[in-house]
């Protein structure tokens, strides 16, 4: 079996960031809290807890004037008006990408623009759109918004079809599924307004694409794709969903531990990916146990 990193892979600009701000602000010393995991993978989370950090899913875990840390995901203006009126100190670790897609859904929502969200609406991501949008324009639950996973929800979407809607997306989608979509609500509103922010991310759309060219690139059923990530981690996931619409068999594994898992029987080659979270020091440990041949 011949074993070939894609690339690119691994850790986007955001994660990075992310990890530098939380490194940064646990070596200034005293407790830091982190609101969600600051990324969506085992390691890292597991290295900054290591380190001192404290996870928590409500602010009403900090204390006031403590030192929070906000997620690559983001958070809706609520919680900074919170965090703001308790005088904590915000380290603000949201991604560029996750900001954009906030202020996009506030102009909207200043305008009274119908939005549709297309997402996962339990993702972390996509609860602070929602906040954000319920925060601007005022109005309770999802008046004015919409939350879609797939081009099958279109249809049942309650907004007229004479009006403009505006669109934004998770980052972390397929872009497969954000095209279908796109395609479905174009064809539904010919009003669409679809901005820079109705994409996936650049590191998202980049990673999806080198995955798919290395399976087409030689024969799909022969062909494995072993991601390494973790179960939570939304951009992970879709990278084992590329390489099997492309016609490969795909596994997700956190690391070297979880490769007994994977049956390579029939595989001539293998690439070998890795989510947006996830450190390069395990691709490098998974690829060095895969090329000495520990693991068959
Ligand atoms: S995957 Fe994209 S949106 Fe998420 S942190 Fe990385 S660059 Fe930002």
């Amino acid at each position: 079996m011949r074993v070939e990193v894609i690339e690119p892979h691994g850790f986007c600009s955001g994660v990075k960031g992310a990890v530098e701000k939380a490194r940064r602000a646990l070596s200034a010393g005293g407790p830091v809290w982190c609101l969600h995991e600051l990324v969506h993978n085992k390691t890292v989370v597991g290295e900054l807890k290591g380190l001192g950090m404290r996870f928590v899913e409500s602010l009403s875990d900090v204390p006031d004037g403590g030192t929070i840390l906000f997620s690559a995901h983001g958070v809706p203006p609520r919680v900074r008006a919170q965090a703001a009126a308790r005088g904590m100190r915000v380290i603000d670790a949201t991604c560029p990408f996750v900001a954009r897609a906030h202020r996009q859904v506030q102009e909207f929502a200043a305008r009274g623009v119908p939005i549709v969200v297309v997402g996962d609406a339990g993702h972390v991501e996509v609860v602070g759109l929602v906040g954000e949008y319920e925060d601007t324009s005022g109005l309770d639950g999802l008046k004015g918004l919409r939350v879609v996973k797939d081009a099958g929800e279109v249809e049942a979407l309650p907004f007229p079809a004479d009006r403009p809607v505006g669109v934004v997306c998770q980052t972390t989608l397929s872009s497969g599924t954000v095209d279908r979509v796109l395609s479905a609500l174009r064809a539904r509103y010919p009003r669409l307004i679809a901005p820079p922010a109705a994409e996936t991310c650049t590191a998202t759309r980049d990673r999806q694409a080198a995955v798919r060219m290395f399976v087409l690139a030689g024969d799909p059923s022969v062909t494995g794709v072993l991601v390494i990530g973790s179960a939570t981690s939304a951009n992970t996931a879709r990278l084992a969903e590329i390489a099997r619409e492309a016609g490969a068999t795909a596994w997700r594994v956190d690391g070297t531990d979880e490769l007994s898992s994977c049956d390579f029987n029939g595989i001539e080659r293998l690439g070998l990916t890795a989510g947006a979270s996830t450190p390069e020091a395990i691709v490098m440990d998974v690829l060095s146990n895969l090329s000495i041949g520990k693991v068959k």
